[in-house]
């Protein structure tokens, strides 16, 4: 069996055991990328020769002091928003093209600790805004179940070089959907944790108020396992806060006295009845194994969308400021003057998506709108957590939905309409909305393409959300993930 296809746990026990070294499992991977890559396009840098030096390296660090962490020697594919030191950061964009990272992101820097083998960065959306990953600047990756598909975005570039089996996991980063949307395209297991988990230092800021850094696995052991080692508090970025409840990789136990909600609003017209069908299997094996379901509301669900589209293209509008051609990014562009130098680099460095967004952004903070538009979403914000504190109040674990309301759709189908892509991330922004923690793991497979279902939990009660995953995983669909 090639090297790549083991999942973080089985790589973990033979590294442990001596049956290969570092440096022929990510020779595997490696193999693999060059045979895959030049069709799915998950990769936009290959760290071929780094990561092999690399390996070197924690092989003879592994001499020394044995296989000390459960990532000690796994190789990561990392999305391209990603900072690592020295080398390519481009955040998916034209402007940031040859923009070298001066230093580690915090999460970057806590892997290095453990050990871990960086074989490249991973394509996304230009600055994670899409749903599709079509929107980059370095061309479409494809979904490696049907070539024809997208993989879903914004982190549709670890999702697909972990579905192809390039990477053993991969981060990814998720604003209204990136990291669920993507794993339940490509049948892998994708964790969006609470706001504040993890430090967002080094990542490239799309909607501050919304980003999270999350793990993409090919089991739930496995996204458990990334997401335990970048998780904590980070005197770099304040909204970073040690969580009373760190992550646990779970145990298989029994889910008697669970009470899972299962939120009306989300099992409307719109959601194909074929992924309703899968999750109605998920409940129906969950009963079996002593979950008590309760039908919940949260009636502010139809706002989201609308609240999602206001608040983060107006935070876009703020933090892509800083790409003007003379601070960072692309800078052979000319002007007569400064603010034309600001203008030409920004037109020819940013895609038409990052154009479209910076402008509504612009448009909701200005004086005259701001109170009709940013203002208002910013209350309906207010609703919408309220909306799930009223449901936790009813002593439900967590909430049970599909990831999204389709499954993947045809390359090129949606791209010239901006629109029908923002409706499919209607399951997953209103987590955002709200900082709580989401996951999405595989629910079976619609027309040959996988689909996911969604758990979502109260803030920083990423456990429970795992260990019902677990369940899921080991009891439900078994087979549809590594380790089920
Ligand atoms: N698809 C959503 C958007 O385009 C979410 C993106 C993300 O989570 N980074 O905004």
């Amino acid at each position: 069996m090639k090297l790549n296809k083991l999942t973080i746990t089985q790589a973990h026990h033979r590294l442990k055991k001596k049956e290969f070294s570092v440096k022929e499992l990510t020779k595997d991977c490696l193999n693999e990328i060059k045979k895959q890559d030049s069709k799915i396009n998950a990769f936009i840098t290959v760290f071929e020769k780094q990561a092999i030096k690399q390996a070197e390296e924690i092989d003879k660090r592994i001499r020394v002091q044995g296989v000390d962490n459960l990532l000690t020697g796994i190789p990561l594919g990392i999305k391209d928003n990603i900072l690592i030191k020295d080398t390519i950061c481009t955040g998916g964009s034209q402007i940031l093209k040859n923009y070298q990272a001066s230093y580690d992101a915090t999460v970057i820097k806590k892997l290095r600790q453990q050990g871990v083998v960086f074989l490249g960065k991973t394509n996304l959306d230009e600055f994670a805004m899409g749903s599709s990953t079509e929107n980059s600047g370095f061309g479409p990756t494809k979904n490696p179940h049907n070539l024809e598909h997208v993989p879903g975005g914004s982190s549709g570039g670890s999702a697909a070089a972990l579905a192809g089996q390039m990477c053993l996991g991969a981060l990814g980063s998720d604003t209204g959907g990136s990291i669920r949307q993507p794993a339940s395209f490509c049948g892998i297991v994708g964790i969006k944790p609470s706001y504040g988990r993890v430090s967002r230092y080094g990542l490239m800021a799309m909607a501050s108020s919304l980003d999270q850094i999350g793990s993409l696995g090919s089991c739930v052991d496995d996204a458990a396992i990334l997401l335990q080692a970048i998780e904590g508090k980070d005197s770099l970025d304040s909204t970073s806060k040690q969580s009373d409840y760190p992550i646990k990789i779970p145990e298989l136990k029994s889910l008697k006295n669970f009470k899972i909600g299962l939120p009306k609003e989300y099992f409307i017209q719109g959601l194909d009845l074929e992924i309703k069908e899968l999750i109605d299997k998920v409940i129906k094996k969950l009963q079996g194994q002593g979950v008590e379901f309760v039908e919940v509301s949260l009636p502010n669900t139809k706002h989201a969308l609308a609240c999602y589209y206001i608040i983060m293209p107006a935070e876009v509008s703020a933090n892509l400021a800083r790409y003007d051609g003379i601070k960072y990014g692309l800078s052979s562009a000319q002007g007569k003057d400064l603010l034309d130098v600001y203008l030409n680099s920004r037109s020819q460095g940013f895609g038409e998506e990052a154009q479209r967004r910076i402008m509504l952004g612009a448009y909701t903070l200005s004086a005259g709108y701001y109170d009709a538009y940013y203002l208002q979403a910013q209350k309906v914000r207010t609703l919408i957590k309220q909306d799930f504190e009223r449901v936790w109040q009813q002593n439900i674990d967590c909430l049970l939905t599909p990831t999204t309301p389709t499954p993947a759709w045809k390359i090129g189908e949606k791209i010239n309409d901006p629109l029908s892509m923002y409706l499919a991330d209607v399951y997953t922004v209103s987590v955002n909305l709200a900082g709580l923690p989401g996951i999405s793991l595989p629910a079976g497979k619609v027309n040959d393409l996988p689909v996911g279902c969604q758990l979502i939990g109260n803030h920083f009660q990423e456990n429970k959300i795992l260990q019902v995953a677990k369940t899921i995983e080991k009891a439900v669909f078994v087979g549809l993930t590594k380790n089920g």
